[in-house]
């Protein structure tokens, strides 16, 4: 189940409704973000634990995507990687081929 394109180090935010956004890399969501009725926005992580409250969605995304950091540096790009290396795995060129 691979989207065209590949991988992405940048998030996908997807507005489930308007006052509610998924967000996602790598194939999993990694956290929330809700509006209350008051207009603030609340960021919560992968475990529905409240990140914190924000005035705007814009600085809500910034949020979650900061404290996904550590775990998007182990587990998404480490994933990534032994995928990346997979297809380079018999690809490569070997530069010292020609010698004149
Ligand atoms: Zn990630």
């Amino acid at each position: 189940m691979f989207r065209a394109g590949g991988f992405t180090t940048q998030p996908n935010w997807n507005c489930v409704e308007d006052d509610f956004v998924l967000g996602a890399c790598a194939h999993r969501p990694f956290g929330f973000i809700s509006r209350s009725p008051t207009g603030v926005w609340t960021a919560f992580n992968s475990n529905a634990h409240p990140v914190g409250e924000f005035d705007t969605l814009s600085d809500a995304q910034s949020a979650l995507w900061a404290t996904h950091q550590p775990t998007h540096t182990i587990r998404c790009i480490e994933t990534q990687r032994s995928w990346l290396s997979l297809c380079r795995r018999g690809g490569r060129r070997d530069s010292e081929g020609v010698v004149s």
